[in-house]
C-alpha cells in the first residue's frame, strides 16, 4: 500500500514485473535502484524516477530499492550533494536498502573486470585525442575508422592500463576502449570509452584513483553486482541498451538485470537539466538550490509543497514511453488539492489599508470565534481579536466602482469575514492624494447574520491592527516566461529567458495572531490569497512567509488568450 493509502496505478513496467514474477523462473525477489549523480540537487524529474523505483519496492512483497550514488566524475561531485540527495529521498517518504551504495565502492572490481576484457582482447588502450576520436567515430550513415590502438597486443594494453592506474600519464593521454565494432549502425557500440584519466580527488575514494570508469561501463556492472532485477532509466538510454548488455555479458557476471526505459518528465516554464539548474545557482539568478522558484525537491519543499502532493503528481502523470511536456498547472493542482483539505485557514493582509471603526469603543477587544477549516471540524477553532482599528487589503477598496465590484466602496457596505458588516463613511488622504485611512462604522447586529432588510454580498478579509503580526511575504511566479525555455536557450542565454517578476517581496503584511507562533514549514490557507508556508529563515521576531500557490490557476486563463 502506498503512503497515500491509494492503490498504485498500473503501468507498463509493473506489467513487465508481474510477468517476470508469474513466470516462476526468477524467484520472487525484485530489486530496483535509484542512481543519482551527486553533482546537483534532485529535481521534480528525479522525483518521477524515485516514485517509480521506490514505489515498486513499496508495493511488491519481496522488493526493495537501492540508493546508489553514480559517483564517477569527481570534478563535478561533492558530499554536500550526497547529503542533500539523501535528505530529499527521505523527505519524499522513501527508505532505501541500507547502506546507501556508491559506484566508487566497486572501483576495484570494475578495474578487475576491465583487465579481464583486455585479456579477452575485448578492450584496448587508445591514444587518440578526444577530437581525433570524434572524427574517427563516423556518422549515422558512414562507418567509423579503427583506432591505431586496436592493434596493440594484450600485454601492451595490460601494461599501459596498469601505468594509467599508477598515475604515469596526464589527463587525456590515453583511454581504455571496448573493442566492439567501428562499423556498428549503433554509434554507442563503436568502441566506446570505458576509462579515462582524471587527476582529481574523489569525495569518497580521495586520492586512490586517477582513472575513472565511464557511465556506460560502470552503470551496468554496478547494477549487476547489486543484483538489480529491473534497471529503470529514461528513454535516451534506449540506444545504450546493447552496450549495457554487452558489458555484462563480456565481463563474465552471471546476474543480468533488465534495462527498461521510460519517458523523462519535462515541465513547462522550467528547465530540468542539472547543468542549467547549476547555472541558475552559480550565476545567482536564483537564491540557491532551494530557492522556492526552483523545480528542485528542496525548492518545492521550501515553497510549501508536501511529499504527498509530489507523490500524487508522479502518480497522475504516470509512466509511459512517450515524451510529453506537463503543464505547471498539473503540479500546482496537486498541492492545491492537498492544502485545500489539510491547511488551516487564517487571514493575512498583504497590502494593508487602515480602517478606523468610529462607533467601536476605543478600548474594547472582542475575541471572535472562527473555524480553522470549513470542512474539517476536527481541526478546531481559533480566536480572532476584533478592535477599533483594523487592516484590510488595498485591493478591497475603491472610492468608486461598478456594481460588479463586490467589495468596499465609499458609502458602501461589506462583510468582514468571520466578523461584522461595516460601512465606509469617509476616505482620509494625505497631501499627495494617497488614501491613508478609511473611516467606517460597524453594525453590531451583524455578527454571523445579515443586517435586517438588506443583503451584503461582498466578504473581505481583515486583521486587527494592534493584534496582528507583521510579516514579509514572498510571492512567486514562473521562473521562465516561455513555456519551453530549453528550446530557445539553445541559441540565447538562460538569463534572457528569466521572468523578471518571478519574485515579489511584500514587506508590510499583517497576519492574524494564530499565525504568529507558526513554525518553519507550517502551511496555511490565507483566505482569498492562496496557500502559504513559513519559510526556513523565518523566526517569531521576523516572520517570512512564502506563497506556495494561488487559490486558482491564473496562468491557465492567461495562456488561453490569443497572442495580440
Ligand atoms: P541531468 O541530465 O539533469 O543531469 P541526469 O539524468 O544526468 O539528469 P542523474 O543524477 O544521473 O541525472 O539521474 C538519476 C536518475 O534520475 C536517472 O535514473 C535518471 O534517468 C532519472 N532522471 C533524471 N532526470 C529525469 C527526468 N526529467 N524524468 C525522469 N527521470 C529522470
Ligand atoms: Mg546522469
Amino acid at each position: 500500500m502506498s503512503m497515500s493509502g491509494k492503490t498504485p496505478t498500473a503501468n507498463f513496467i509493473r506489467h513487465i514485473i508481474d510477468k517476470y514474477l508469474d513466470s516462476g523462473k526468477h524467484g520472487d525477489r525484485i530489486t530496483t535502484r535509484f542512481p543519482p549523480e551527486p553533482n546537483g540537487y534532485l529535481h521534480i524529474g528525479h522525483a518521477k524516477s524515485i516514485c517509480l523505483n521506490f514505489g515498486i519496492a513499496e508495493d511488491y512483497s519481496n522488493a526493495s530499492c537501492n540508493l546508489r550514488f553514480d559517483d564517477t566524475n569527481p570534478s563535478k561531485e561533492n558530499v554536500d550533494f550526497v547529503d542533500a540527495i539523501m535528505e530529499d529521498v527521505r523527505w519524499l517518504g522513501y527508505q532505501w536498502n541500507e547502506p546507501a551504495r556508491y559506484t566508487s565502492n566497486y572501483f576495484e572490481q570494475l578495474y578487475e573486470f576491465a583487465v579481464h576484457l583486455i585479456k579477452q582482447n575485448k578492450a584496448y588502450i587508445c591514444s587518440l585525442s578526444a577530437e581525433q576520436m570524434r572524427l574517427n567515430r563516423g556518422t549515422l550513415t558512414e562507418a567509423g575508422t579503427n583506432s591505431p590502438g586496436r592493434n596493440r597486443t594484450v600485454e601492451e594494453n595490460l601494461a599501459l592500463f596498469s601505468a594509467m592506474r599508477n598515475g604515469k600519464f596526464k589527463d587525456g593521454e590515453h583511454v581504455l576502449r571496448a573493442k566492439i565494432d567501428m562499423a556498428s549502425p549503433n554509434i554507442n557500440l563503436r568502441d566506446p570509452v570505458l576509462y579515462r584519466i582524471m587527476h582529481h580527488q574523489h569525495h569518497q575514494t580521495k586520492d586512490t584513483w586517477c582513472i575513472y570508469p565511464m557511465y556506460d561501463y560502470s552503470h551496468p556492472l554496478a547494477d549487476a553486482l547489486e543484483e538489480i532485477t529491473h534497471s529503470l532509466c529514461t528513454l535516451e538510454f534506449e540506444d545504450h541498451r546493447p552496450l549495457y548488455d554487452w558489458v555484462i555479458d563480456n565481463v563474465g557476471i552471471t546476474h543480468h538485470p533488465r534495462q527498461i526505459e521510460f519517458a523523462r518528465l519535462a515541465l513547462e516554464h522550467t528547465v530540468m537539466s542539472k547543468r542549467k539548474l547549476n547555472e541558475l545557482v552559480t550565476q545567482q539568478y536564483v537564491n540557491g538550490w532551494d530557492d522556492p522558484r526552483m523545480p528542485t525537491i528542496a525548492g518545492l519543499r521550501r515553497r510549501g509543497y508536501t511529499p504527498e502532493s509530489i507523490r500524487d503528481f508522479c502518480d497522475r502523470i504516470g509512466i509511459t514511453k512517450v515524451d510529453t511536456v506537463i503543464e505547471m498547472g498539473v503540479l500546482e493542482n496537486c498541492i492545491r488539492e492537498d492544502l485545500d483539505s489539510n491547511a488551516p485557514r487564517a487571514m493575512c493582509v498583504l497590502k494593508p489599508l487602515r480602517v478606523l471603526l468610529e462607533n467601536y469603543p476605543t478600548d474594547k477587544v472582542e475575541q471572535l470565534n472562527a473555524s480553522r477549516h470549513p470542512k474539517n471540524a476536527a481541526m478546531g477553532t481559533r480566536k480572532l481579536p476584533f478592535s477599533r482599528e483594523l487592516f484590510i487589503d488595498q485591493d478591497d477598496f475603491r472610492e468608486q466602482a461598478s456594481k460588479k465590484y463586490k467589495r468596499l466602496v465609499t458609502g458602501g457596505e461589506v462583510r468582514l469575514r468571520n466578523a461584522y458588516v461595516i460601512k465606509c463613511e469617509q476616505v482620509i488622504k494625505d497631501e499627495n492624494g494617497n488614501i491613508i485611512e478609511l473611516r467606517c462604522r460597524y453594525d453590531e447586529n451583524t455578527l454571523g447574520k445579515n443586517p435586517e432588510g438588506r443583503k451584503v454580498k461582498g466578504v473581505i478579509h481583515w486583521v486587527s491592527a494592534n493584534h496582528s503580526v507583521k510579516a514579509q511575504v514572498k510571492l512567486y511566479d514562473r521562473l521562465f516566461l516561455d513555456t519551453d525555455p530549453n528550446i530557445i536557450n539553445q541559441k540565447g542565454k538562460l538569463k534572457d529567458q528569466l521572468n523578471p517578476s518571478s519574485l515579489q517581496v511584500l514587506e508590510n503584511c499583517y497576519v492574524e495572531p494564530s499565525v504568529a507562533n507558526a513554525k518553519q514549514g507550517d502551511r496555511f490557507q490565507f483566505e482569498r490569497e492562496g496557500y502559504f508556508c513559513i519559510d526556513k529563515d523565518s523566526s517569531p521576531d521576523a516572520l517570512i512567509i512564502n506563497r506556495t500557490v494561488t487559490l486558482r490557476d491564473t496562468w491557465a486563463k492567461i495562456e488561453q488568450k490569443p497572442i495580440s
